[in-house]
């Protein structure tokens, strides 16, 4: 397989490079810790100057981020309210990021993807690389691979997806530069993901979008992932998909698979509550706040903790490969 294309982004503590497009996705190479082990953030929904708690949010993070030595930070979507930045010289950018996740933990690299807020604005301008020069821990695409060997991280971009932000889009003007026609952005992608997935050999396979595909909260389920996306995840053995979009935190079982849902939806803005008569089944945790989750791998277990805005472990889960392998 030879490599496509060679790039190098130079961060505080490491380089990274894209290995090749074993698809048409983009793949970056971010090493774990020498003893093989992982561990990073994720945080959701977050872009608001401070505001609606962000800033302890931030502040907690800067403190679970140094106890557990993290690798990065993933980014779940929804990186500026209300309408994403105007184009990449918006202030917003160093007001909402560079200026509020300011613990030395948190100068990492930070892997992004957009949400439906994003693209209410210049979603272009997020993708820039000269956002990259005001701030090098940013990295922001639509779609692409992160491969640290012990585990590899799929982001999808996944506002494409809904359809109602194409016919019903209440007044909200959405940057579908580079998206039309839909249909066959989302085929390619799909196409691109599910090739991605069959070939990873990676011990812990990971998918990353900003809708969830289960959610008991505002905005519940997003049917076409239930639809479109899971059954590929199922297929290829996932080991969780996380997300944000919702404003709080949440645990969720698949019925039909091992995969975990996690929803890590609270950097900012929270307390939306959930929606009577959503479908509850698998449902392990829901919390109606702020906060963010923590995952931390070896190549036999998962340890995943979710945070309240005080720093509070409010659920943890465990998985082992060694369970699984041995039933
Ligand atoms: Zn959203």
């Amino acid at each position: 397989m030879a490599a496509i294309s060679m790039l190098f982004l130079f961060t505080f503590s490491s380089a990274l490079w894209v290995l090749h497009a074993s698809a048409e996705l983009q793949t970056f190479a971010h090493p774990s810790k020498h003893d093989g082990s992982l561990s990073f953030l994720v945080l959701g929904d977050w872009g608001r100057r401070g505001a609606y708690n962000q800033s302890q949010v931030a502040f907690q993070m800067g403190k679970v981020g140094e106890k557990l030595d993290i690798d990065f930070v993933v980014s779940a979507g929804d990186n500026f309210y209300d309408n994403g930045l105007v184009d990449d010289h918006d202030a917003a950018f160093e007001e909402s990021f560079t200026n509020i996740y300011t613990a030395k933990s948190l100068q990492k690299q930070w892997y992004s993807v957009l949400g439906n807020h994003d693209y209410r604005g210049n979603a272009v301008a997020q993708l820039s690389p000269l956002l990259r020069k005001i701030d090098t821990r940013w990295l922001c695409l639509r779609s692409f691979i992160v491969n640290t060997e012990l585990a590899e991280i799929f982001f999808v971009d996944t506002t494409p997806f809904v359809r109602e932000y194409f016919t019903e889009t209440n007044g909200h003007k959405y940057d579908w530069r580079g998206i039309l026609p839909q249909k066959s952005y989302i085929t390619n992608l799909l196409k691109d993901l599910e090739l991605a997935l069959r070939e990873s050999s990676a011990k812990w396979k990971i998918v990353v979008g900003h809708h969830a595909i289960r959610s008991v909260g505002h905005h519940g389920d997003t049917q076409e992932l239930v639809t479109q996306l899971l059954p590929i995840l199922r297929e290829n053995n996932v080991d969780f998909y996380m997300n944000g979009h919702d404003h709080c935190l949440e645990h969720i079982s698949d019925t039909e698979s091992p995969i975990g849902f996690l929803t890590s939806g609270a950097g900012s803005k929270a307390w939306r509550g959930y929606t009577q008569g959503l479908n509850r089944k698998g449902l392990n945790f829901f919390y109606d706040g702020q906060g963010f989750m923590s995952v931390q791998l070896t190549q036999t277990d998962a340890n995943i903790e979710f945070y309240d805005v005080s720093g509070n472990v409010l659920h943890r889960l465990t998985a082992s490969k060694q369970l699984h392998s041995s039933l």
